[in-house]
C-alpha cells in the first residue's frame, strides 16, 4: 500500500504549485476545453481570497501557483470538493533540467521518513530530451543519495512523482483524491424539489457530481408549523453550498394549497396531487431560472407514492425529464452516502413536513393518470399555481469560503 499522506502531514514547499489532475473530462475530445473552463472557474472560486492565486492550464492538468504555503492547507479541502477533480498534489515547478528536478525531488523527500521509493515519470510532450527512463533513474539516484531508501517500483513506502510539461517539472510526492465526476456547470441547470428528509439533499449531491449546477426549491406548512423544515433547509442547503458555490434556494409556502386539495379531491389521491403541484411550481421556477431537468429524491417502492403508477402519475405534470438519482438505492445506502456528504446530522433533525397536515389516512399504491386529471378538475390550478408563485421567496445560500458579497 502507498501512503497518501493526509494534507496536514505532506511537507509543504516554500514556493508550492498545486497540480490537479481530472479524468473523465480528460476523455471528452472535442469539447473537452468547454469542460476544462468550467472547472478552472469552479477552482478559481475558490482561491477568490487569495490575490496572488493564478490557475492556469497545462495539457491535460491546471497548474495553481502563487499560493503562500501557509494557504495549502486551508485550500486544499476545499479543492476536495470541486467535482471534476480526481486528484490533487502539492509540489515544487522547476524548469525541466535534470539538474533541477534532482534537486527538487531531494528538497521534497528532506524529512521524510520512508524505506523504499519510485520515481514516477511522466511526460507530456515526447519531443522533451530526455526519455522516462532517464528521469527514473537519474532522479531515483539523487533520492538514493539523501536517503539511502531502497527503490521498489511495485510496492514502495515513497512515490516521487515528477511531470514534465511545457518546459517546467512538477515534482510531488502524493496525490490527495478530488471527488470526481463533472465540474458543476458543465451539464446544464436543474430544479431540485428539495425535501428535508435523507433522500432529496443525497440526490442533489449526486447530480451535482454528474455536472448539474442546481437550484433547491423547497415546500414548508409555514403558518401551520413551525419554521423547523425551513431551518434545515437553509443548513442542507449550505453544506451543498460547499461543493457547488452559492446556490439559490425558493421557499414556498405550502399549506394552503393542501387544503384547497384536502378539502377538494378525493383522500387516496392527495398526496399525489400536492406532488403534481410542487412539479408545477418546479417548472415554473425551471423556465425563469434556465433550468431544463426536474431532480427528486424518489426511490423505487420506498414509500406508497413511489410506485411505478404513482411516479408516472407525477411525472404527468412535470414539463422537464425528471431525474431521480436515487431510484434504485436502498435506504441503507443513502443513509451512508449522507454521512459521507455530510448532510445526515441534520437531514435527522425533527420536523414537521408540509404534508403531514393534510396528511390522508390511506394513500393510493396505483393511481390512473384519468382519475387523477379528473380530480383535478375541482381545481383552479392556474390561480393556485399564481398563489404559490407570488408567496416564494428566493434567497441565496453561500458556502463558508465565498466571501465576496452577496
Ligand atoms: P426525503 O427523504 O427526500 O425528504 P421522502 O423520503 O420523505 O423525501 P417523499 O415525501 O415521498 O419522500 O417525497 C419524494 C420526493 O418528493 C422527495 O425526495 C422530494 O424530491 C419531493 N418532495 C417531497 N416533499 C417535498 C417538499 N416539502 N419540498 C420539496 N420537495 C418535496
Ligand atoms: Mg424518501
Amino acid at each position: 500500500m502507498n501512503p497518501s499522506p493526509s494534507s496536514t502531514q505532506l511537507p509543504i514547499p516554500p514556493n508550492p504549485v498545486l497540480v490537479i489532475h481530472y479524468h473523465e473530462i480528460a476523455l471528452k475530445g472535442g469539447n473537452q476545453a468547454y469542460f476544462e473552463n468550467i472547472l478552472k472557474r469552479n477552482i478559481q472560486q475558490r482561491l477568490a481570497d487569495l490575490s496572488q492565486a493564478r490557475v492556469r492550464h497545462m495539457r491535460n492538468r491546471l497548474v495553481v501557483r502563487g499560493l503562500p504555503p501557509e494557504a495549502v492547507t486551508r485550500v486544499i479541502p476545499r479543492l476536495q470538493q470541486v467535482f471534476g477533480i480526481a486528484n490533487i498534489s502539492i509540489g515544487t515547478e522547476v524548469d525541466a533540467s535534470m539538474e533541477a528536478m534532482k534537486s527538487a525531488a531531494q528538497a521534497l523527500v528532506q524529512g521524510l521518513s520512508f524505506a523504499s521509493f519510485a520515481v514516477r515519470p511522466k511526460r507530456a510532450e515526447k519531443k522533451y530530451p530526455f526519455t522516462s527512463q532517464d528521469i527514473g533513474r537519474e532522479v531515483g539516484a539523487a533520492v538514493w543519495e539523501v536517503s539511502h531508501a531502497r527503490v521498489d517500483l511495485t510496492h514502495p513506502e515513497l512515490e516521487v512523482f515528477v511531470e514534465v510539461v511545457q518546459g517546467k517539472a512538477y515534482i510531488f510526492a502524493a496525490k490527495l483524491p478530488g471527488p470526481g465526476g463533472l465540474p458543476v456547470g458543465s451539464s446544464g441547470r436543474g430544479v431540485v424539489l428539495f425535501s428535508v428528509g435523507f433522500d432529496a439533499p443525497v440526490a442533489a449531491w449526486r447530480m451535482m457530481k454528474r455536472g448539474l449546477s442546481l437550484h433547491l426549491v423547497h415546500f414548508h406548512g409555514q403558518p401551520q408549523t413551525d419554521d423547523a423544515s425551513v431551518r434545515k433547509a437553509r443548513a442542507l442547503a449550505r453544506v451543498l453550498a460547499q461543493w457547488h458555490g452559492r446556490i439559490r434556494l425558493t421557499l414556498v409556502a405550502f399549506a394552503q394549497a393542501q387544503e384547497i386539495i384536502s378539502v377538494a379531491c378525493p383522500e387516496r389521491l392527495r398526496t399525489i396531487l400536492y406532488r403534481r403541484m410542487m412539479m408545477r411550481v418546479a417548472n415554473k421556477l425551471a423556465w425563469r431560472y434556465h433550468a431544463r431537468a426536474l431532480v427528486t429524491g424518489e426511490s423505487l417502492g420506498q414509500v406508497a407514492s413511489q410506485t411505478l403508477p404513482n411516479l408516472a402519475a407525477i411525472e404527468d405534470a412535470a414539463a422537464f425529464p425528471v431525474l431521480r438519482p436515487l431510484i434504485a438505492f436502498d435506504k441503507q445506502e443513502i443513509l451512508a452516502e449522507a454521512q459521507r456528504i455530510g448532510t445526515h446530522d441534520i437531514s435527522i433533525l425533527p420536523h414537521d413536513e408540509a404534508c403531514t397536515l393534510f396528511q390522508p389516512r390511506r394513500i393510493e399504491t396505483a393511481a390512473k393518470l384519468e382519475d387523477v386529471r379528473a380530480a383535478e378538475e375541482a381545481l383552479d390550478i392556474p390561480w393556485m399555481l399564481e398563489q404559490l408563485m407570488a408567496q416564494a421567496e428566493t434567497e441565496i445560500i453561500l458556502p463558508d469560503w465565498d466571501t465576496r458579497n452577496s
